[in-house]
């Protein structure tokens, strides 16, 4: 059975939910929303703390909230929201195929957004060694476990990483009644903002150790201890703990956009797209965390608001604009979203593009170069850091020579 729809939204998180808002009131035809889960709202539906809608809402919310409130917003528009319906693949350019509980079917569209997420890499991806046991977990799924089947973890917790993720898993795990005794981070100094490392620190009294890892994981059955080595002195020692929770490091969901032949990004591993969302397949667009893994949600969500107007113009026939002029995130910087810009095309949802950096800089100037000629510097006044998105002014390459070769970030 194939059936048709005008848009198919792939994944009903933040940026799914919001692009098939944005998009129903003004398509003649079906917005679909295809959700694996038995429910939309994506990640913040499992992460049961404040800190959610800021940017989009303007409002201050608990993950769960958001998720409602933007399930809410998209079913309002008009959107049909289909649950335990998991895309497996595609059938043609825009025709997905879609597995579920009534059956397995063909969806074709006339525009496909995916906004599929990011997930963190969980321990056998990290090649951390040891015994098998029990009790390690990303945050993602001890979200899952402790906010949605209501299942007990262990009393004494290790986490691996230090970033804004691994103190929402340390909230959590607290609610659930187990104590983290340590953070470690490999880099210089922990990733997460001082704001959130200090009080972090004072309510819930975790040691965070810099410059250490996590290289082995022992216990039959349940975890018993973990080694921790210290990567300047090579020193080990082992911390006894019975859960260990793996925080950060993302991966995008990414198979499907692989699966379909789109252009990939070897920095973000995400689909390539320009500034208005486009993948290299006229008709199929991305949005969210799939394209930066990982901003917050909001940002999220306001790619999928971004999205539509490129979405509409496909549908109203505008044909997809060819060229532009790729961007390069230079080392220390690990990758730049959107990698595409078109000058005189829109610019990137909230005019910034979005950085991943490896290092940490306190005042960072960024320069972007063409053919060794500079076409912006800026110093900016907030820190680029490990561990989270770092933002840019669009401005920085908007001058860029559409003949021109690659425009080149890099970060002093
Ligand atoms: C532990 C944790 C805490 C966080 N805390 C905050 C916070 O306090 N504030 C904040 O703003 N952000 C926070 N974030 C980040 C935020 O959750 C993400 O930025 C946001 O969820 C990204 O939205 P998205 O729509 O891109 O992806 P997701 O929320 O990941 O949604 C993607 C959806 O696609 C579905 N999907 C994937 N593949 C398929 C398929 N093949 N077929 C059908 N459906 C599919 C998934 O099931 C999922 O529902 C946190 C993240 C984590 C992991």
């Amino acid at each position: 059975m194939t059936e048709r729809v005008r848009v198919a939204v792939i994944g009903g998180g933040p940026a799914g939910l919001t692009a098939a808002a944005a998009l129903a009131p003004s398509v003649a035809g079906d917005v679909l929303v295809l959700e694996r889960e038995v429910e939309t709202g994506g990640i913040p539906r499992h992460s049961d703390h404040p800190g959610y809608g800021l940017r989009d809402l303007r409002r201050f919310m608990s993950g769960p909230e958001y998720a409602r409130r933007l399930t809410g917003s998209a079913r309002e528009a008009g959107a049909r929201l289909e649950t335990e319906a998991m895309v497996t693949g595609w059938a043609g350019p825009r025709t997905l195929e879609v597995t579920s509980p009534r059956g397995r079917r063909l969806v074709e569209a006339d525009a496909v957004v995916l906004a599929t997420g990011a997930r963190e890499r969980p321990r056998p991806a990290r090649l951390i060694a040891g015994d098998r046991p029990d009790g390690v977990y990303t945050t993602g799924q001890l979200q899952n476990l402790v906010h949605l089947h209501h299942r007990e973890v262990g009393r004494r917790a290790v986490i691996v990483g230090a970033e804004l993720v691994s103190w929402s898993a340390v909230l959590t795990l607290h609610e659930a009644g187990c104590r983290t005794v340590l953070m470690t981070s490999e880099y210089d100094k922990p990733e997460a903002y001082t704001a959130f490392r200090v009080p972090g620190r004072l309510a819930f009294g975790v040691l965070v150790r810099a410059r250490t890892r996590v290289v082995a994981i022992h216990g039959k059955g349940r975890v018993t201890s973990v080694e921790i080595e210290n990567l300047d002195t090579g020193q080990r020692h082992r911390v006894p703990c019975d859960t260990v929770i793996t925080t950060g490091d993302w991966i995008p969901d990414h198979e499907l956009a692989r699966a379909a032949g789109l252009d990939l990004d070897e920095g973000t591993r995400g689909p390539r797209v320009d500034t208005s969302l486009a993948t290299s397949v006229p008709g199929v667009f991305a949005a969210g965390n799939l394209l930066h893994p990982v901003d917050t949600a909001d940002v999220a969500a306001l790619d999928g608001r971004h999205v539509a107007a490129a979405v509409l113009g496909h549908l109203a026939g505008e044909p997809a604009p060819g060229g532009g002029v790729p961007l390069v995130a230079e080392a220390p910087l690990r990758w730049v979203a959107p990698q595409l810009v078109r000058p005189g095309g829109p610019p990137p949802s909230r005019g910034k593009l979005l950085l991943w950096s490896d290092a940490f800089r306190t005042l960072p100037r960024v320069t972007a170069t063409q053919d060794g000629r500079v076409l912006g510097r800026a110093r900016l006044p907030w820190p680029a850091a490990p561990g989270r998105v770092f933002r840019v002014p669009y401005s920085l390459v908007a001058g860029a020579d559409p003949a021109g070769g690659p425009v080149r970030l890099t970060l002093a």
